[in-house]
């Protein structure tokens, strides 16, 4: 269910906001060994995002995300850290310059928006991504949110 909806070119990575191109398995293989990859949830991500994650001992999608964006800026924290050109200094320069420095440009806007996405801090992603799995009949999904809502009555009822 949640591996269908991901090729669809309107879905968008869950870390970074960019078009997501691959499915993220939110349970590290480490800890689920091969045989169950089959039944662990998954988000849709940029292969990028997923690549950074990697398999990260990291079971929330915040911390991943945290991952992601470390890894983001560390690769591309000089590109952030150069100033940008005016429209005037730009003119000054010649055809190949110039068109290098505007892909430089639009790679750092394109770094800097993905990286807006992977710092902010929402509050239950996991919860949501589990509603969001059930909603659409993902009965994976459904059952480990009944298993939670068990688990909260019974530490409530304690
Ligand atoms: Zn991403």
């Amino acid at each position: 269910m949640a591996n269908a909806t991901a090729t669809k070119p309107d879905v968008l990575c869950v870390y970074c906001g960019w078009d997501a191109d691959s499915v993220d398995h939110i349970l590290p293989r480490t800890w689920t060994g091969d045989a169950a990859r089959p039944f662990i949830p998954t988000v849709p991500a940029c292969r990028d995002c997923n690549a950074r994650i990697n398999d990260a001992f990291a079971p929330t999608l915040g911390e991943r995300r945290r991952i992601a964006y470390e890894s983001l800026e560390r690769k591309y924290r000089k590109l952030l850290r150069n100033p940008s050109w005016s429209d005037d200094e730009m003119a000054e320069l010649g055809p190949r310059l110039r068109h290098e420095l505007e892909c430089r440009e639009a790679l750092r806007r394109m770094v800097k928006y993905r990286l807006d996405n992977l710092a902010r801090d929402d509050e239950d992603p996991v919860l949501d991504w589990l509603l969001h799995c059930a909603a659409y009949g993902d009965n994976f999904a459904a059952r480990i949110l009944d298993r939670k809502r068990a688990a909260s009555l019974a530490l409530s009822a304690a």
